[in-house]
């Protein structure tokens, strides 16, 4: 039965079922040990896959879902497929998602070669966003080799998305005085790149102006080449093809000088790193020994007879105090 199942999942992806892949992401997202277990059978054992990877991020209302949805059909012209994925910070026990569900893509959800899926990764030790990133091996492997993850541009699902990225790039709207300061100042140290949306109709003037003010902010930021800053407007769909091909040539470029191997493989260590923190974590709560100190310390803590900080040092130093024996 268990081979039958894994071997259902295995060739449903390869094939590109959407539905298979649907399930298998709730495979990757499940607590169960038996599914766990599944996951990791099915995962490695699919063949990796030529795939390009955005990361899109950016303040909510600066208009990354109109983007995504003209975007995303200049990125699936040429017979490529799109999976959309969106790192939600308000739902890090999943559920409740405000990203990436279809009424915000509507016409893009519709077209068969693109796929949607909010992806609420952080309830993860070291916020790693390792299902996200098993969710986009599994998007790879049924054939979508545009990916898109989508993060609204707050601390931690930011740094989420960049590390699982070949290029990140960072949306804003035009802007001047404090709202402008604000942009600069949350511009990560590693974006690839900027986008000033919004250029159009009385706002292009603006635009040109945040274009100029970003730009010299990068140049400021960057000890090699600073990345680009164009302008587009999503609604009217100017600037789709332009940015298309600037995020091609640049992972074009990287791909011979070896900079696009490079990214992934440090990208790939990073999560492989989270995942056995992970895993040491789960592994260590299930000692007995563990579970019986974190209770007792709790107790003293609620009849009083520790405060917090002392109850945590106890602990500590219990633990400081095991050793790990076979
Ligand atoms: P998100 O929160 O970043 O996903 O932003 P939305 O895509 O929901 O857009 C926020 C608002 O900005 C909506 O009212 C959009 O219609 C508007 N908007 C998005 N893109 C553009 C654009 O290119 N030009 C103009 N004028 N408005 C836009």
């Amino acid at each position: 039965m268990r081979r039958e199942k894994f071997e259902y999942y295995r060739d449903g992806l390869l094939a590109g079922d959407r539905n298979v892949l649907s399930k298998s992401i709730s495979i990757i997202e499940s607590q169960s040990e038996e599914d766990h277990q599944l996951a990791m059978r099915i995962l490695s054992s699919l063949p990796a896959q030529e795939s390009i990877r955005i990361g899109i991020s950016g303040a909510p209302g600066v208009g990354k879902s109109t983007f995504i949805e003209a975007f995303g059909q200049t990125l699936i012209e040429d017979k490529h497929k799109l999976a959309v994925l969106a790192i939600d910070p308000s739902s890090p026990f999943g559920g409740g998602s405000i990203l990436g569900d279809k009424t915000r893509m509507s016409e893009l959800s519709r077209l068969k070669d693109v796929y949607i899926r909010p992806s609420a990764s952080l309830n993860h030790v070291g916020g790693t966003g390792a299902k996200t990133y098993q969710t986009m091996l599994l998007c790879e492997a049924a054939g979508f080799d545009r990916i898109i993850i989508e993060t609204v541009g707050v601390g931690q699902t930011e740094a989420v998305a960049r590390q699982m990225v070949d290029f990140f790039l960072l949306l804003a709207q035009p802007a001047s005085g404090d709202e402008l300061q604000g942009i600069k100042k949350g511009i990560m140290e590693h974006v690839d790149g900027i986008v000033v949306n919004k250029a159009d109709n009385n706002l292009i003037k603006e635009a040109k102006r945040t274009q100029m003010e970003l730009r010299e902010a990068l140049h400021y930021l960057s000890t090699e080449e600073s990345p680009k800053v164009l302008t587009c407007s999503s609604t009217e769909g100017a600037g789709m093809k332009e940015i298309k091909e600037w995020i091609l040539d640049f992972c074009g470029e990287r791909k011979e000088n070896g900079g696009f191997a490079q990214r992934r493989k440090e990208q790939s260590e990073a999560v492989l790193v989270g995942l056995m923190q992970n895993s040491l974590m789960k592994f260590i709560s299930s000692q007995q020994p563990v579970k019986d100190q974190q209770s007792l310390k709790l107790n003293e803590l609620k009849a009083n007879k520790l405060n917090l900080i002392q109850a945590l040092d106890q602990f500590e130093r219990w633990l400081q105090n095991q050793s790990l024996s076979d």
